[in-house]
């Protein structure tokens, strides 16, 4: 598979009262033809500004991409111009948000956003558009297709809201669909059933998703490769099956300890203690250090790069370095 999407060294700041903030500082990473990445962080990590980045809706001002790429096939989707960005949005790349509630108008029913949607990207006829939106409410699991068609926003569940945009988001059969917690507002069993329709829709349309959540748990179910995020930057990537079996980053570590196991009943929560630094906050050293049981002196003054532990695997801590005095082995003890 080659990369469809393309994150390189990706830089974008908000320009405040208290100066830049770099929400997203320096980040790469690929999303193959097809494939389902996951993007994983706590909340301030970066990975929503880098979602907005790649669909060219960073609020600007304050925020702006001040460096890297972001590139679509060959096009550099920095360099694209307003019209551009909203063909690319309207035909390439689709994105559904965590609360459909707010992206849906609560005036309009069903049927009316998804053929007026239709119509404005095929203008084919009424009776054809509405034709298509039951098609494609049956193609997104939406029931009894004619009738919820009459019905308005407000009168469907979350998890029903939920499919009807990614119905909305499908209509323009994109290559790659972008989902920011997409099932966070939504209840165990209804979120499992949307990141079915997720792999779904990847399978059967090939589609390529980028899901970002803050839920490890998430993405075991449903992605094929992992990218964590912390404050800003990429911490580590490898295959889901890598990272749960040989997490490496001290911080991927604390969040697999975090996700609830559902065959263990009232299990305490490990969580991580302390918070995400603000972004620009550290100037110096590992910004996880703060956080980070195995912290050492050269964490404090430098900063740790991406280091490629196994092919595919990377991870920005020192205990990787392999010029680190004292090569470290690779397992970090259990805390
Ligand atoms: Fe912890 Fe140091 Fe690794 Fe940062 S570089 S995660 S502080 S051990
Ligand atoms: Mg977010």
């Amino acid at each position: 598979a080659r990369p469809l999407l393309t994150v390189e060294d990706l830089r974008t700041s908000f320009f405040t009262d208290d100066g830049e903030v770099p929400a997203v500082d320096g980040v790469s990473f690929h999303v193959n033809e097809g494939e389902i990445l996951g993007v994983v962080g706590e909340s301030g990590c970066g990975k929503s500004v880098t979602s907005l980045s790649i669909m060219g809706l960073v609020p600007s001002p304050p925020g702006k991409i001040t460096g890297g790429k972001i590139l679509y096939k060959d096009e550099d989707l920095t360099k694209a111009s307003g019209k551009r960005m909203r063909d690319i949005r309207g035909n390439d790349i689709a994105m559904i948000f965590q609360e459909p509630m707010t992206s849906l108008n609560p005036v309009f029913t069903i049927g009316d956003q998804l053929t007026e949607a239709i119509r404005i990207h095929t203008k084919a006829t009424k009776k054809a558009a509405r034709d298509k939106a039951v098609e494609i409410m049956k193609l997104v699991g939406l029931p009894r297709a004619d009738e919820l068609i009459k019905e308005y926003p407000h009168q469907l569940s979350g998890g029903m809201r939920q499919r009807v945009m990614i119905a909305m988001a499908m209509i323009c059969d994109p290559k790659v669909l972008i989902a920011d917690e997409p099932t966070t507002a939504l209840d165990v069993t209804i979120q499992a059933q949307i990141l079915k329709l997720m792999k779904k829709l990847n399978k059967e349309l090939n589609t390529a998703v980028l899901l970002i959540t803050h839920d490890l748990g998430v993405v075991a179910e449903t992605c094929e490769r992992i990218v964590v995020m912390y404050s800003g930057k990429v911490v580590e990537e490898g295959t889901v099956e890598e990272i749960f079996k040989n997490p490496q980053h001290p911080y991927t570590k604390g969040l697999i300890q975090s996700v609830p196991d559902m065959r263990v009943k009232q299990q305490r929560l490990h969580s991580i203690q302390g918070n995400v630094p603000k972004p620009g906050s550290i100037k110096r050293g590992c910004r996880f250090a703060a956080r980070c049981d195995y912290a050492f002196d050269r964490c404090l003054v430098e900063t740790p790069e991406l280091y490629e532990t196994t092919p595919g695997h990377c991870t920005r801590c020192f205990l990787f370095d392999e010029t680190e005095e004292g090569v470290y082995d690779g397992t970090i003890a259990e805390s």
